[in-house]
């Protein structure tokens, strides 16, 4: 049995800001089962005191200790290097970056900015690029889902700036290696006592593979027929309540 499992959260518990019919049961039942449960998130949409407070607000039993944002993680990163941020971010998670100390930018922080990420604010972030700055991106998702269609996240412009720059990203949230251990370090559970849930075969499933954990596929979310195919070795389930069920009868 795991010591920890690992949950995406959009797709897998809640999508539309509405719960997945039975994640609520599921994550209660996983809560209560003893393992120690961490809920992991790209979204650049909103501060990780948010995402805490609208799981709550949708009846998850979640601490918001037990939250990790990619932008989380990146502003540990600022503040470790003392990096002063060019931020190119949604300006619902400005509070997230707000107590920062201020200074003349040297990094690029990209997340999905969405309208922000027009021809003028690319062009400063790649300007500040060719002088040097790091880039620093939320991950590399190519798409979410939203309202039943799927659109634009960030990767897609984490590429553009790097094939314009000439430079690589530093990427802080999924599907970095570095971000699934600090999640499991701070858990104190190695990889291999760990599984990973997520609707997102590369950024989710693959990438925890990677580092060694193990990995469940769920087929809600932005899953798409198919995408199986890209982790042969990772388990699959139709939904998280599939899942949690499967793994507690077999206790
Ligand atoms: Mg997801």
């Amino acid at each position: 049995m795991f010591k920890a499992v690992l949950l995406d959260i959009s797709g897998v518990l809640a999508e539309d800001g509405e719960a997945l019919p039975g994640a609520v049961e599921a994550v209660a039942r996983l809560q209560a089962s003893g393992m120690a449960l961490r809920f992991l998130t790209n979204t650049s949409r909103r501060t990780s005191a948010a995402v805490g407070e609208e799981l709550q607000r949708l009846g998850f039993p979640v601490e918001p200790a037990q939250v990790f944002t990619a932008p989380g993680a990146i502003r540990r990163y600022l503040e470790r290097h003392r990096l002063f941020p060019y931020l190119l971010i949604h300006e619902k998670l400005e509070p997230e970056f707000a107590d920062l100390p201020r200074g003349e930018p040297n990094a690029v922080v990209l997340g999905d900015a969405e309208q922000r990420l027009d021809y003028a604010h690319l062009d400063e972030a790649f300007r500040l690029l060719l002088e040097g700055a790091p880039l620093l991106a939320v991950g590399t998702n190519r798409y979410f889902r939203q309202a039943g269609t799927l659109h634009l996240d960030a990767g897609p412009f984490v590429r553009a700036l790097e094939y314009a720059a000439g430079v690589e990203a530093r990427v802080l949230g999924k599907p970095a290696g570095d971000f699934f251990r600090a999640v499991l370090e701070e858990a104190g559970v190695a990889p291999g006592e760990a599984l990973m849930v997520g609707d997102d075969v590369e950024c989710d499933v693959a990438a925890a593979m990677a580092v060694g954990l193990q990995a469940c596929l769920v087929r809600s979310g932005k899953y798409r027929p198919g995408d199986e195919a890209q982790a042969p070795e990772a388990r699959c389930e139709a939904s998280l309540a599939d899942l949690v069920e499967a793994l507690l009868a077999t206790r």
